[in-house]
């Protein structure tokens, strides 16, 4: 194990002991985030929800079913991305994450960042993509798929959540669906040629 992978664990280790704000209370697990410390490609969502609280890995549930077809739909698999949210806590009954809980957890969501050092940032729904361009007002039906430039090193780009697109599973031309599709092939084209 090299240092930035220890670091990695250390961290992951210090985020399941948090008590910084109020989601800590009702949670089950917290859950830092898995995959790959060499990531090119990391994916930020909101917060955990039921099944991810009682497993304490992110994206397991229905919605991370769908994120993990996505994903090897264009021949990315969860192993070589890191997988992590915004809030390492379930919000209860899978409300919003509130400003101050993001707050409290962005240093954890920095550090990670920081160490594996991703190309490539997809933003998971409107709540990451806001967030993490420290936006007042952001529409993911506008500009969901658009490169945003989040550091000198990292792209960002917003696409829509799959909790969103199990509610809305329309495959029709220009459908969230669709749009999703052709946005995870545009990412797929930029991290092949990284
Ligand atoms: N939704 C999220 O935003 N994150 C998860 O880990 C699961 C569902």
């Amino acid at each position: 194990m090299n240092i930035e992978e220890m670091d990695l664990e250390q961290l992951s280790d210090e985020i399941c002991k948090c008590t910084l704000c109020k989601l800590a209370v009702e949670r089950t697990k917290a859950v830092p985030g898995e995959g790959n410390i060499k990531a090119k490609l990391m994916l930020i969502g909101e917060g955990p929800g039921a099944d991810e609280d009682r497993t304490g890995m992110p994206f397991v549930g229905k919605a991370g079913e769908l994120l993990t077809k996505i994903l090897s739909a264009v021949n990315i698999s969860r192993e070589e991305v890191y997988i992590t949210n915004v809030v390492k806590c379930r919000p209860p009954g899978n409300r919003d994450p509130l400003p101050d809980e993001m707050n409290a957890c962005w240093p954890y969501l920095a550090r990670q960042i920081e160490l594996i050092k991703p190309n490539i940032i997809l933003a998971l729904g409107r709540i990451a993509a806001t967030y993490l361009l420290s936006l007042e007002k952001f529409s993911i039906t506008k500009e969901h798929g658009k490169v945003y430039h989040f550091s000198n090193t990292t792209i960002l780009i917003p696409v829509y959540h799959p909790s969103y697109l199990l509610r809305n599973p329309s495959k029709e031309v220009g459908s969230p669906k669709s749009q999703m599709w052709e946005d995870i092939q545009k990412v797929k084209e930029l991290y092949d040629s990284l």
